[in-house]
């Protein structure tokens, strides 16, 4: 079990586009395949081989790029054992042609049926790709909490199977109404835009941005203790602190961030780690803002009293 690599917009985007190229080569090379066995054509080197998954030009791209960026995608790892077997039967298709040798129904459907079911992996997955760039949130370009659940739930896994832990921050801007009433509404996006830009840019391969809503924004930091998630954030609390933002060419303003740490728990839903990191959020929010607070049972207290003042 391989740690899932997060990829940006563009590196989907690439993916995406690679992928409709590679599906339409194969077509191509289909079609060459017909031609070679109805008209007994002498057939390519390539597709005679015992690699010759890897030789077609759809395989040239799983094995290389396709293989560098989306290995960790279950949809993507479906297709190569059914294109290996596609690819099987039709060099022993090819290779019986070659030899004058009659070709039965029933090796020629063998063939079919794998080449139909190679099709409905790639669609499968090319869709799969579709629905994470569609899940991107168009402000700001990072994931939106639509496939949240799922990816948390992934690397929960990690921690129930005992791998490694991962720790989830809940990121709000602090006083962000007052940028909107200050700046504008515009100048309180272009905000959000650098936010999520500098984390974007910063965050470790395998750390994962999503807009949880509005001025809010859950950072996923697998295979990191509470301990290393409350240093990056506080890190990032300060760079964030002291960007600069300057929407309208007026003089430029500053904008911090508070923050609250949690971990995913073997013991706990992916959920209660969302409202632990919340709760902590709330405790950071209430001891003055621009801080970073991590969960403890304290923080569920803390909440519950505000609650009772609010009664
Ligand atoms: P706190 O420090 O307690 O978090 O205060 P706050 O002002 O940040 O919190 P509050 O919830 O009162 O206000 C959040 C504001 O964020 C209100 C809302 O209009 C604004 N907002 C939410 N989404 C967007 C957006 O996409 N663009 C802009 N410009 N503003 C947004
Ligand atoms: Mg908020
Ligand atoms: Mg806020």
């Amino acid at each position: 079990m391989s740690l899932p690599r997060h990829l940006t917009q563009e590196e989907m985007q690439t993916a995406l586009a690679e992928l409709a190229q590679a599906i339409y080569t194969h077509e191509q090379w289909t079609e060459e395949i017909y031609a070679a066995l109805v008209c007994h054509l002498n057939a390519d080197e390539r597709d005679l081989g015992d690699d010759a998954h890897r030789n077609c030009r759809f395989g040239q791209w799983y094995y290389t790029s396709g293989m560098s960026k989306l290995s960790d995608r279950a949809g993507f790892r479906e297709v190569e054992a059914e294109h290996r077997r596609m690819h099987q039967y039709a060099t022993s298709l090819l290779r019986a042609s070659a030899q004058g040798i009659p070709i039965s129904l029933q090796d020629y459907e063998r063939f079919t049926s794998a080449l139909k079911r190679t099709r409905l992996e790639i669609q499968s997955l090319e869709r799969e790709l579709e629905v994470s760039l569609y899940n991107i949130d168009p402000l700001t370009g990072v994931p939106g909490r639509l496939e949240m659940l799922q990816k948390l739930r992934e690397h929960r896994e990690f921690v129930v199977r005992g791998v490694h832990p991962c720790t989830i921050a809940m990121l709000d801007v602090d006083k962000f109404k007052s940028v909107n009433d200050v700046h504008g509404h515009l100048a309180g996006d272009h905000v959000l835009k650098a936010i999520a830009s500098y984390v974007q840019a910063h965050l470790r391969q395998y750390d994962i941005f999503f807009r949880y809503g509005g001025e809010e924004f859950l950072l996923c930091m697998p295979d990191t203790d509470l301990d290393t998630g409350r240093e990056i954030c506080d890190r990032l609390r300060i760079e964030l602190g002291s960007l600069v933002h300057e929407p309208n060419g007026e003089s430029g303003f500053r904008v911090t961030a508070s923050f609250g740490v949690a971990g995913l728990g073997a013991d706990y839903s992916v959920e209660e780690g969302i409202n632990r990191a919340d709760q902590a959020l709330l405790a950071a929010k209430a001891a003055g803002r621009n801080r970073v607070l991590v969960w403890d049972p304290s923080c569920e207290a803390a909440h519950s009293v505000q609650d009772m003042v609010r009664v």
